[in-house]
């Protein structure tokens, strides 16, 4: 969300566009498909300031109704209404933001790293799963799913644990 004040910044998360939020410029037109991938409605939104000298553009959440943004957005709901927008009758000003890394240190598929002894884990790591944009949620792939093999493959365990999740 953008904002003037010092300190972080509110995320408004990404699934209120799944939900049918749609994105305006300063003349309240869309221009942007809100459901293309991060990278590309984040280059379009960029594209937009640039060209219409704003810091920002709307988030229009209107049309998604009472019930649905406070029954799945009520956080969002509650901080706007907070910041002096209601988010039922009125578009907030939002900005891209980055709050994930993709790259980092190479790894295999075990979490191991070109050097003897050590792993990486996490949005520190480079797994290469993701390409160049990661899906909403995907970071659980390599928090769980990829410290769980690197545990395993340090432990030496990896067999007896597949053995155990399949019976
Ligand atoms: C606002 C926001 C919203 C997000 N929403 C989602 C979402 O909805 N779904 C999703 O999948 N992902 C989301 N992400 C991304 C996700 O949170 C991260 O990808 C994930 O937490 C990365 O986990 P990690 O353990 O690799 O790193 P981190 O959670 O960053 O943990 C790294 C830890 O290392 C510590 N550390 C750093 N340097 C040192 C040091 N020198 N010595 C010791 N400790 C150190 C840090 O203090 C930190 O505790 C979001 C991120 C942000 C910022």
């Amino acid at each position: 969300m953008y904002s003037k004040k010092p300190g972080r910044r509110f995320l408004i998360s990404e699934s209120v566009r799944g939900e049918g939020a749609v994105l305006l410029n300063s003349k309240k037109e869309r221009f942007v498909n809100e459901l293309l991938p991060r990278d590309v409605v984040t280059k379009a939104i960029r594209e937009e300031m640039e060209k219409e000298g704003t810091d920002h553009v709307w988030l229009s959440m209107e049309k998604l109704g009472k019930e649905t943004i406070m029954g799945h957005f009520p956080n969002i709901y509650q901080h706007c209404l907070e910041e002096g927008y209601d988010v039922t009758k009125e578009c907030i000003p939002v900005v891209p933001a980055q709050h994930y890394f993709m790259g980092g240190v190479w790894v295999d598929s075990d979490s191991k790293t070109s050097m003897e002894h050590l792993y990486a884990v996490g949005e520190t790591s480079c797994n290469g799963v993701h390409g160049a944009n990661r899906l909403a949620s995907n970071s659980l792939l390599e928090s769980l799913v990829f410290a769980k093999r690197a545990a395993n493959k340090i432990s030496g365990t990896e067999n007896e644990v597949k053995v155990r999740e399949l019976a």
